[in-house]
């Protein structure tokens, strides 16, 4: 089934100048680029994002850390694009995450991780619809 999910590039790996490559890895592993920008979060926006991690002890610096400065999103879409991509990017923990994988190669610690990917078709509707609009998003005219 052709799918979308919602990739970040997350303010540690912009800082470090690392979209172009990210963005190259993201195309070469054959998945479509459907929509991208960069945009900054306010805090409370990264608040929103991260809803579903509001209990959880990491939640206030994850945040703190993700209005820091500005990020890259981007839709990406093919054939299983969310479990893809989330191989793609590899384990939540850098140093967890297998040879070869986004966060592994470019991740700094396990909260600056270089990269976020939707983990579920309904999180990858939530993500888009969050940060983009109906005309940004509206790829297939792309
Ligand atoms: N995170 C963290 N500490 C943790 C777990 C997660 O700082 O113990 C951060 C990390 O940046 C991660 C994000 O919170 O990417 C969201 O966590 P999730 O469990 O959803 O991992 P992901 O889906 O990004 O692999
Ligand atoms: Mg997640």
């Amino acid at each position: 089934m052709i799918e979308r999910t919602l990739a970040l590039i997350k303010p540690d790996a912009v800082a470090r100048g690392l979209v172009g490559e990210l963005l190259a890895q993201m195309q070469g592993s054959g998945l479509r680029l459907a929509a991208l920008k960069m945009i900054r979060l306010s805090k409370a926006q990264a608040e929103t994002f991260y809803a579903v991690h509001r209990d959880r002890p990491f939640f206030e610096s994850l945040t703190r850390y993700m209005s820091s400065g500005p990020i890259v999103c981007a839709i990406l879409e093919g054939e299983d694009a969310i479990r893809r991509y989330r191989d793609l990017m590899g384990a939540t923990n850098p140093k967890e995450a297998a040879e070869g994988t986004l966060r592994r190669r470019y991740g700094v610690s396990l909260e600056a991780n270089a990269v976020h990917g939707s983990d579920a078709p309904e999180t990858a509707v939530f993500e888009i619809s969050f940060l983009f609009s109906g005309l940004e998003s509206g790829g297939e005219r792309l």
